[in-house]
């Protein structure tokens, strides 16, 4: 359903698969593995893909479906398929891009499994890549060869929060004929359509904010239809899918996915905002706040400041430690984007095993402290990190 006179959060609610004969108003489980076809005609005509219809749930589902077509009207993108994690739905689409030979450029700091995907997996099948710094995206097109493919990247970047200034990679990406990929888990398609800036793909982990509860994983590609038609295709052979119990819990999680996000960046800009003017942290990084290096860049091209704020706090890894071992209401874990807030310190934890200089490369210093603000009342929030920091 796409209604041009309707906002964009009535069309994502009011989008309505077929009704059963119950005349149910929310949209059913359809936790059905395959599909069955009315005569030899019907399943020959479906199987020579001459009507739209479900056939076996790895290649689509009504659920998988809804879940899908809500995306990329939120996105502005032409098709999409879902897969059951973000990793599934970033490994599946290089997989199908690429061929021996070929040359990635990406963002310095990336996820942790797509920097090793890149560094570990790709050269097996001389798959190459090369980084540029996110703070010099003026040194990009040094990198650029004449076997590179894909233009890489995420925006707001883990776990630093730096911004990329997604209209200048549209054009490097357009100037270079390269296929511009933008993971963009961390702002959601409420805040951040990276389409609108000549991205071809859009890649998220819908696990983090999209279900925003921490129950289920799931991911999703949309973009370009010809990609998403290759996507599809290796996809249904190989099978990522996401089941159709996620996509259900993953839809009806959109429908609150705008009031959500609202909270979550309206409580983060508060945390932000205290962080800055206590005397134990040394700085703040936050889209939203005037300090931040790339302010101008997010303001324009993102609609809030996400839930994620970044902090440098005196004294390195020990004060690190310290505070982790002090925070009593937040919780300590890996994941992000949930109701409930969060706190990491990379380099004592996931990032341990890396060298300090290791670390620096992808933007991690021995103070790094990542939030991830949740739902809770906001000042509760505020005060577990001011007793932590004392
Ligand atoms: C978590 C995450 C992923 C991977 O998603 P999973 O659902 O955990 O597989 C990819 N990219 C970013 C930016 C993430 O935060």
């Amino acid at each position: 359903m796409s209604n041009q006179n309707l906002g964009l959060e009535t069309q994502a609610i009011r989008m309505q698969l077929e009704r059963t004969q119950y005349l149910e108003h929310s949209v059913p489980l359809y936790l059905t593995s395959s599909f069955i076809f009315e005569d030899a005609e019907d399943m020959r005509a479906s199987f020579a893909e001459e009507k739209e219809r479900n056939i076996y749930s790895r290649f689509s589902n009504p659920n998988t479906s809804e879940f899908v077509e809500k995306i990329c009207l939120m996105e502005g993108a032409e098709d999409g398929y879902a897969f059951a994690t973000g990793m599934a739905a970033v490994y599946s689409t290089f997989a199908v891009l690429l061929n021996s030979g070929d040359h990635i450029v990406s963002a310095s700091s990336v996820f942790g499994s797509t920097h090793t995907l890149f560094t570990k997996y790709f050269p097996k099948w001389n798959i190459t890549t090369s980084y540029f710094d996110v703070n010099k995206p003026e040194m990009i097109e040094n990198f650029i060869q004449p076997n590179t493919k894909i233009l890489y990247a995420e925006s707001p970047t883990n776990p630093a929060v730096d911004i990329l200034d997604l209209e200048l990679l549209g054009k490097i990406a357009k100037k270079h004929n390269l296929i511009l990929i933008i993971d963009n888990c961390f702002a959601t398609p409420y805040i951040q359509n990276p389409i609108q800036f000549g991205a071809d793909l859009v890649i998220h982990s819908a696990t983090k904010l999209i279900d925003g509860q921490g129950r289920v994983l799931g991911g999703v590609t949309v973009g370009r239809y010809d990609l998403i038609r290759e996507i599809y295709l290796f996809s249904r052979n190989t099978g990522p899918a996401l089941s159709p119990f996620n996509a259900w819990v993953l839809s009806k999680s959109l429908e609150t996915l705008p009031v959500r996000i609202e909270r979550h960046c309206e409580n983060a800009l508060k945390v932000a905002e205290f962080l800055e003017n206590h005397p134990s942290v040394a700085s703040v990084k936050y889209p939203f706040l005037k300090s931040h290096p790339q302010y101008e860049v997010a303001k324009k091209q993102m609609k809030l400041g996400g839930n994620i704020v970044a902090f440098e706090i005196k004294g390195g890894i020990e004060s690190g430690r310290k505070f982790l071992d002090k925070i009593k209401l937040c919780s300590l874990s890996a994941n992000l984007g949930d109701t409930r807030s969060i706190v990491t310190h990379p380099a004592s934890t996931t990032h341990s095993k890396l060298t300090e200089q290791e670390r620096l490369t992808v933007s991690i210093t021995d103070g790094l402290v990542r939030v991830s603000v949740g739902l809770e009342t906001v000042q509760d929030v505020i005060n577990d990190l001011k007793q932590a920091l004392e």
